[in-house]
């Protein structure tokens, strides 16, 4: 992007020396502007959608080792530059995407004539912005101190937020890895459960004006990933991670050379919640760090540690798991943690290869630590260390495993951003897929890295399995996450059980409140370009036919995606396409039966396979006409499901 600026709005000396600057940008269609403000020296922007106030005058700036950018700031000129570029993306929620947005880049001084930048990109429904420190003089490398960032909302809004979580607690003092419970519809003035702030994405709706989603993208080895403090007078600010994080090991101010930029700022604002599911602007707005030479398949899988836990990590039960994959037509096996130790590596290889010959492939869990846990849970000490992980890559390869899901991260530390940017970086050099469990949220590394698959980040099905308060949360879990979670990233769930009981036997464990409609929904509701489903063998003869046909065929990649009806915790109706096939999901969390007319174009005039809940709750499927007009009464009780299929 630089050297490609166009200089057209300079400011004369004269604009200098009045108190006030301004300068504003639209999106292209002129809905959404954000005017920019330089004001006695300080830096601020707000934000409106059809003119109505989304964000009120909001901070902008940083203080670094190399110049306070927070105060007696001068905007000295700015530039602006339409852009318009086509990209195509296989793992994310579409797969061509049109990014057109109006460029502004705002140039300030401070005291001391230090140059500090602020980028802006306005398309339609979104905002991304961030902060360039060039190069001036002989100083090559700065440190952030602190930034002023911050994002003020008017007093009618509600939030639907996620706390961050204190550092080194909770399992083998693992935390924090974004599992922690939402509040939806809550007052500005609720304070954070841990008084840490909250994990990006956070949701804000600002009355019966609209919603905004305010998030952070590109977040690569070159800094920390951040999220929101706790409200100060409705201003939130951008927050550096804890000292406390990787066992007080690492630094909590990210440092750059120069000239360098930090991560966007993404804000996504609409009168309605459509632009929210359907924002691209965590991948609109990054570059992919590397090209890779190898083909990577997406695809499903199955694992056998979600529902007969650590006791099935043995040769026996992970080929029913690989007999399982294949008798579904799956293209993967997930083999969880301690198989070195119950299977072994020569052990291993021969399952891979019996794997191989059924046309399955492995995927194979690894901690990450490490310093930062006390994980005994092994492999251990394999993904930290450049020189054990390059060996243990080599083997993988050679013995032809397709990926590897690492877990128990550290926290959000520029040393843990540049953990992660390393194990995908060494992995893509021996074809192998990431995912990441115990993780940060993903910012823009499904554009970013081309083996990057998945992450957990989200109260993951585990959690159904642990404790029965989930199961009796789960469908309105599952009706945040389209609106949140999922929106800005990837999200490896690993969810749509068939078992009633939460158990191997299927006769104990947690009970499963929702239909297996509702489960099927997920499939389709919950992305991620790899999906590791918790289906279990004895699903192929006990679950209803309906349902292993559907799971048989259901893709994980998607073409399109498209919002239809919802609230977030309350019910959600949602469109996505893989190639020409439709599929339309509704989930319902509410106690009431929900009764929701949806208007479906894609679907009109077609008639489609319907699959819903019957008197018994039990899955049933026909054929449905759909009217010309498309418009569609859709009935779906409490904690049930329906899917349309065309
Ligand atoms: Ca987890």
């Amino acid at each position: 992007m630089k050297n490609r600026l166009i200089m057209i709005g300079l400011f004369g000396l004269s604009a200098l020396t009045i108190a006030a600057q301004s300068v504003d940008v639209t999106g292209p269609d002129g809905k959404l502007k954000v005017s920019v403000s330089c004001e006695s020296g300080k830096a601020s922007y707000t934000i409106t959608y059809e003119g109505k106030q989304m964000l009120e005058t909001s901070p902008l700036g940083m203080n670094t080792n190399i110049g306070d950018f927070s105060k007696d700031l001068k905007l000295v000129k700015h530039a602006t530059e339409k852009l318009d570029r086509v990209y195509t993306q296989t793992r994310i929620k579409t797969s061509t995407v049109h990014y057109q947005a109006n460029e502004l880049v705002c140039h300030f001084t401070n005291a001391d004539e230090k140059p500090m930048q602020v980028t802006f990109r306005v398309s339609n429904n979104d905002v991304a912005f961030r902060y360039t420190l060039p190069k001036s003089g002989e100083t090559g490398s700065a440190r952030v101190l602190s930034e002023m960032t911050g994002f003020r909302f008017p007093d009618v809004t509600t939030t639907f937020l996620c706390p961050q979580s204190d550092a080194m607690i909770g399992w083998k003092r693992t935390k924090p890895s974004y599992e922690e419970e939402y509040k939806a519809d809550a007052p500005m003035s609720d304070r954070s459960q841990y008084g840490h702030g909250y994990t990006f994405p956070c949701l804000f709706k600002v009355g019966e004006e609209g919603w905004v989603l305010v998030s952070e993208t590109g977040v690569d080895s070159r800094y920390c990933a951040s999220h929101l403090s706790d409200s100060d007078n409705r201003l939130y600010t951008i927050a550096f991670p804890m000292p406390e994080e990787n066992n007080g090991n690492g630094t909590v101010e990210p440092a750059f050379a120069l000239p360098g930029s930090t991560p966007w700022r993404t804000i996504t604002v609409g009168n309605t919640l459509k632009p929210i599911v359907e924002t691209t602007v965590p991948w609109d707005v990054v570059e992919p760090r590397y090209q890779t030479e190898h083909h990577y398949r997406m695809g499903r899988g199955t694992w056998s540690w979600i529902l007969w836990q650590d006791n099935s990590i043995n040769f026996a039960d992970q080929v029913k798991y690989v007999d399982l994959a294949a008798a579904m037509g799956y293209e993967y096996v997930l083999v969880d943690n301690f198989w070195d130790k119950n299977i072994g590596r020569e052990r291993m290889e021969e399952l891979v290869a019996y794997a191989r010959q059924k046309g399955v492939g492995f995927i194979l869990w690894y901690s990450s630590s490490g310093y930062w846990n006390d994980i005994i849970q092994s492999p251990l000490n394999h993904m930290d260390n450049s020189i054990i992980r390059k060996q243990e890559m080599r083997w993988l390869q050679k013995i032809g495993v397709k990926g590897i899901k690492v877990d128990f991260f550290g926290g959000d530390k520029q040393e843990t951003m540049r953990l992660y940017e390393e194990i995908l970086s060494d992995a893509d050099d021996h074809g192998l897929m990431v995912i990441f469990h115990g993780c940060t949220l993903p910012r823009g590394w499904e554009r970013m890295y081309p083996n990057y698959v998945g992450s957990e980040a989200v109260l993951a099905s585990e959690n159904l399995i642990f404790q029965q308060h989930f199961c009796d949360n789960e469908a309105f879990n599952a009706c945040l996450h389209p609106f949140i979670r999922n929106t800005v990233g990837c999200m490896e769930f690993g969810g749509t059980f068939l078992n009633k009981r939460l158990n191997r036997g299927n006769d104990g464990g947690t009970i499963r409140r929702t239909t297996d409609v509702f489960q099927l929904a997920t499939s389709v509701l919950f992305q991620n370009p790899i999906q590791n489903f918790a289906l279990a063998p004895n699903n192929l003869t006990d679950a209803p036919e309906v349902c292993i046909d559907f799971m048989k065929q259901v893709p994980t990649t998607w073409d399109e995606t498209r919002f239809i009806d919802g609230y977030p915790g309350k019910y959600v109706v949602l469109a996505r396409r893989h190639n020409d096939i439709w599929y339309v999901v509704a989930v319902n969390a509410q106690k009431e039966t929900l009764e929701v007319e949806v208007d479906l174009p894609m679907l009109a005039g077609e008639t489609v396979s319907f699959y819903y809940d019957g008197k018994n709750r039990e899955p049933l499927r026909k054929k449905l006409p759909i009217k010309a007009d498309g418009k569609l009464k859709l009935t779906v009780q409490p904690q049930g499901g329906a899917v349309l299929m065309k």
